[in-house]
């Protein structure tokens, strides 16, 4: 049986945060009702206070002041996948590492925030920002239905400084939720855009913003094979895209999130010249879906027109070997004078796509070219990146069976979550992996 992981089963609360009013997780755990498990984290002991319900998990962390082991020890308490798993605080202080390892995190104020407070507060990046118990509710029902991809933003200000137009809050989009892992929702149009912001540290090019969609964690990682990008990209980077419609149709609207659909021409990160250009070809795809539909005012896609895609602008003039393994210089050095602009893009707004970020090498080096060949600004908008960048790369698949090579499936009892061989029979379990020990695993390594 496979199960649907994007779905929401735990929620993990920093009581800390919630110090002052024990009343409104006492209110939180009430609303959730059975069927969610909670786990309440704290570094002190006044949670005696909250009056305990079935699911209730209390952590006493006053030995334990590192955050990590505070998620690690929430996680294994709730024998819950991270990835089933939401973070609520009050705070963004233990953001930066639970946005990377659950299935998502909602800042609940303490007090309520201006318009501005809030637009800072998802700058640092939380799923949503919630003011009240009801719009928590809303958020965790979006949760709940998982998503295959999120648009994210870099600061706001360089999206003014680059388009000049103004916006309360970061232009952002979440793509398509996903319940039951069937492709072909990931087309629907009709599904219910929400708001995200992942903020990419020391990434981007200090000059044009990035726009990224999801992330990718690679097959080494165990939260690969439960998350619905994750595991179409790398089909993408080995396969010849079975999800090209899909590609297609997120860069749109990540490209509308992104610009507000103002700019002249979209363009791709060119491959190098042996290999197919993956992102040429989807390119191709954007162009003829806008070629074919006659759109509605309103559509999201109604200002970009077929005419602004050209993916001819950058070429690869010099091979370059895999930057897989190299580290930031070596990959700084390896692209350095490979790309070159084909075309005048004289005072030029261009949005240029590319597939997953892992240091930025390849994309700032091609940012670099158009600046330097005259673009008025350059939008980058990506598909994903690597929560770990270069710091994280096991070089065994966990995927893979350890007795007869087979890949390994997924599989779910009442109580946990199990990679296990398909080629097993019966009781006859020659490999089984628990979720919680694999990730616990790759978690240790980080
Ligand atoms: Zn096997």
């Amino acid at each position: 049986m496979f199960y649907s992981l994007t779905s929401l089963r735990a929620l993990i609360i920093d009581a800390d945060d919630f110090g002052g009013r024990p009343q409104i997780i006492t209110d939180i755990i009430k609303m959730l009702g059975q069927s969610i498990e909670v786990a309440l984290v704290t570094r002190r002991n006044w949670i005696a206070r909250v009056p305990p319900v079935r699911t209730f998990h209390p952590i006493d962390m006053t030995e334990h002041l590192d955050s990590k082991i505070l998620l690690t020890r929430a996680i294994k308490e709730l024998k819950v996948p991270p990835c089933s798993t939401v973070y609520l605080c009050s705070s963004t202080v233990t953001l930066e590492l639970t946005k990377d390892l659950l299935l998502g995190s909602v800042v609940f104020p303490n007090q309520p925030l201006s318009d501005i407070e809030k637009h800072l507060l998802y700058q640092e990046s939380p799923d949503f920002v919630v003011d009240s118990l009801d719009a928590l509710y809303k958020c965790l029902s979006i949760l709940d239905t998982g998503y295959a991809a999120e648009v994210a933003s870099s600061p706001d200000r360089l999206v003014k400084a680059n388009f000049g137009h103004s916006t309360t809050f970061s232009p952002t989009v979440s793509i398509t939720p996903n319940p039951k892992d069937s492709t072909a929702s990931l087309y629907s149009s009709s599904a219910k855009p929400t708001t995200r912001v992942v903020k990419l540290p020391n990434l981007q090019h200090p000059e044009c913003p990035y726009f990224v969609l999801g992330r990718y964690f690679g097959p080494s990682d165990p939260r690969h094979a439960l998350h619905a990008l994750s595991l179409r990209l790398s089909h993408f980077k080995h396969h010849h895209s079975p999800h090209s419609q899909l590609f297609a149709n997120l860069f749109l609207r990540g490209i509308e999130a992104a610009t507000g659909g103002v700019f002249d021409l979209i363009t791709q990160v060119p491959s190098r010249p042996e290999v197919g250009d993956r992102l040429a070809h989807i390119l191709r795809i954007m162009h003829s879906n806008l070629s074919k539909q006659t759109q509605p005012a309103d559509s999201p896609h109604a200002r970009t027109s077929p005419t602004s895609i050209q993916s001819d602008i950058l070429r690869c003039v010099n091979s370059y070997p895999p930057l897989k393994g190299l580290n930031l210089k070596a990959r700084k050095a390896s692209v350095a004078k490979v790309f070159q602009v084909q075309k005048d893009i004289q005072g030029k707004r261009i949005v240029l796509i590319d597939d997953i970020v892992t240091t930025g090498a390849t994309i700032n080096a091609c940012i670099t070219e158009l600046k330097s060949a005259g673009a008025a600004s350059v939008t980058a908008v990506l598909l994903a990146y690597h929560p770990y960048g270069l710091k994280a790369r096991p070089s065994k698949s966990i995927n893979i069976c350890t007795e007869c090579g087979e890949r390994l499936g997924i599989t779910f009892d009442s109580s946990e979550l199990y990679f296990e061989c398909l080629k097993q029979t019966g009781d006859d379990s020659h490999s089984k992996v628990s979720f919680n020990n694999a990730f616990s695993e790759q978690f240790q390594k980080i």
